[in-house]
């Protein structure tokens, strides 16, 4: 499975939503998260997120592994996401001093 993971915080750009064929994205106030269940490993979103905060699990540095379990939690307990919504105010600001 794919999973979001830090660079999501405080961006939120949701271009991720706009390619995945099975609407694996749920989203809260800060980031998207990717649902497991769903996830069939396309791995359209990775490129699609301009601050590449998605990554395939098994890529994941193991001080990023965490993210598995936060994407799979926090999907069962936020909504679906199926429409992009605006980035968090910042989130231009922080692309940049990510480097990206
Ligand atoms: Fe959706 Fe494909 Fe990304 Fe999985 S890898 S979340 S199916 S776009």
């Amino acid at each position: 499975t794919y999973v979001v993971t830090d660079n999501c915080r405080g961006c939120r750009y949701t271009e991720c939503v706009t390619v995945c064929p099975v609407e694996c994205f749920h989203v809260d106030d800060t980031m998207t998260y990717i649902d497991p269940e769903n996830c069939i490993d396309c791995g359209g979103c990775a490129p699609a997120c301009p601050v590449g905060a998605i990554e395939p699990d098994y890529r994941l540095a193991a001080d990023k592994k965490f993210w598995i379990d936060v994407n799979r939690k926090r999907a069962a307990e936020t909504p679906v996401i199926s429409a992009r919504l605006a980035p968090l105010p910042g989130a231009d600001e922080r692309r940049q001093a990510l480097g990206r």
